[in-house]
């Protein structure tokens, strides 16, 4: 058993190395990749990324994972390139916000969200093992607003790749869909799905379900489900506890639960986690799952924090695979199980797995516009409505232990009308994002059907 080799959360998909698991996204079962045993750091080790570079963090984390599929000088010159754009030296700096309060700020990449810091690695990766591999390869993403812009940032322009982008129209914030159709880039391909983001989640579940399409393009995801993201969001959790010096509770703005199972990667690597805490706006279903041990998806309902509007929460299924001591067999009758009935009432042993480690909280509108407006006024501070879900989640903590610990997902520049109606002003546009809104933009609007986006992809590629 080693860490870099993985398997299926369902079992039935045979063993692969990293850069097959890299490659590919879902495993061909249908299920989630996990390394078949967990890198294990030690107290001593842990302590010594204080004094390491976020670059340094990374590569001893993903080495790990990497195993054999990238020579060290391979893995370091990707992270290397990955975090060249970034305007943060720190990467993924901490900043104190009172009381025993911190951000962890996620959001100084290309595209202002912390999608950037898992992404901007993937596509260095990526390209490198699809020109050994050889072939083309094609990325169909379904986003909420971030992931997105965030994969374009990172894959426009590389040979060999073609992107196809599927947002919720209407959705996602205009700074987000202008990040994402204004991308100069002849292999990007932007879909506006009229309906919700889990509508476009389940296309692209489709799409890699017709086994000769997926064939024929080379089909593939970069979505949270990709295990390399995941394994490059734990760095953050590992360094900023080591900056902190003890074991911290996580704050976690959640949507489909990658953000937050990264933490969870983190501590079972051998990192002390005093407690991760599931903040979720009016798309409660994660809340619901923890407080009332039922997992079952409503519809999604556009809130001001767009890239947390999720009814089921694909990364769950690692969280479940782990809680339930890695029985497959019952994961992937859950797992079809709620795709039936759209629901799934979680055994007590499993629920009180998951409860020893995770909280949950979901917060509405009003509390997000309440917590940017409270922040501003008591520190000056701009805070984006994401972030604001968290802060606000904090507030319902009694005597968390440690210090606390909000992960703050994306710059306020963002979401500027959310800000505004919180604050009575939109926050300054950073250099990234200006002159977006003259830019042409690119995007094709399509319905809800697979056959018709299947046709949409295919002529694209000339396939
Ligand atoms: C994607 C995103 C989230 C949710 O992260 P998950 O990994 O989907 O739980 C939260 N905030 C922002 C700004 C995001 O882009």
């Amino acid at each position: 058993m080693n860490s870099h080799t993985f398997i299926s959360t369902r079992g039935q998909a045979p063993a692969a190395d990293f850069a097959e698991v890299l490659l590919a996204g879902l495993a061909p079962d249908g299920g989630l990749y996990l390394p078949e045993a967990w890198p294990q750091f030690g107290e001593d080790e842990l302590a010594a990324f204080q004094r390491l570079s976020y670059q340094e963090a990374a590569y001893r984390v993903l080495s790990r994972f990497t195993g054999p599929s990238f020579a060290q000088d391979e893995l370091r010159a990707a992270i290397a390139a990955a975090y060249a754009g970034f305007d943060a030296p720190e990467i993924a700096p901490l900043s104190p916000l009172g009381e025993g309060r911190y951000l962890l700020e996620l959001f100084h990449g290309p595209t202002l969200a912390f999608k950037d810091i898992a992404l901007q690695v993937l596509g260095q990766l990526f390209s490198r093992a699809l020109a050994r591999r050889g072939g083309r390869a094609t990325i169909v993403a379904a986003t909420s607003g971030d992931t997105g812009s965030a994969a374009i940032a990172a894959l426009g322009g590389l040979p060999n790749i073609d992107v196809f982008v599927m947002h919720p129209l209407g959705r996602v914030s205009e700074v987000q869909r202008r990040q994402m159709t204004t991308s100069p880039h002849a292999n990007v391909h932007n879909i506006a799905l009229e309906g919700s983001f889990d509508d476009a989640q389940s296309i692209v579940k489709a799409l890699f379900a017709d086994a000769d399409f997926a064939a024929k393009v080379g089909l593939t995801a970069v979505n949270s489900i990709n295990f390399a993201r995941i394994a490059a969001q734990s760095v953050y959790y590992i360094t900023a506890t080591a900056a902190l010096g003890k074991p911290a509770t996580f704050i976690v703005p959640t949507g489909n639960f990658g953000d937050i199972f990264a933490g969870e990667a983190a501590s079972r690597m051998g990192l002390a986690v005093e407690r991760l805490v599931i903040a979720t706006n009016a798309n409660d279903i994660m809340a619901r799952a923890l407080n009332d041990g039922v997992y079952a998806s409503g519809d999604a309902r556009p809130t001001l924090s767009p890239s947390m509007d999720i009814q089921v929460a694909s990364n769950f299924e690692r969280a479940l695979f782990e809680a339930a001591d890695r029985d497959a067999a019952w994961t992937a009758a859950a797992m079809n199980d709620f795709a039936r009935d759209k629901r799934l009432v979680l055994p007590p042993t499993v629920l009180s797995a998951l409860r020893s480690r995770y909280s949950a909280f979901a917060k509405d509108d009003a509390a997000t516009l309440e917590a940017i407006k409270a922040v501003h006024d008591q520190t000056g501070r701009i805070i984006d409505p994401h972030t604001a879900v968290g802060v606000a989640a904090a507030r319902d903590l009694k005597d968390a232990p440690g210090p606390v610990v909000i992960l703050s997902t994306a710059h306020p520049a963002k979401f500027p009308d959310a800000v505004a109606r919180a604050i009575g002003a939109a926050p300054p546009v950073p250099e990234r994002l200006r002159g977006l809104e003259t830019k042409p933009e690119r995007v094709e609007t399509l319905p809800r059907n697979l056959s018709l986006i299947r046709d949409f992809i295919s002529s694209r590629l000339g396939a």
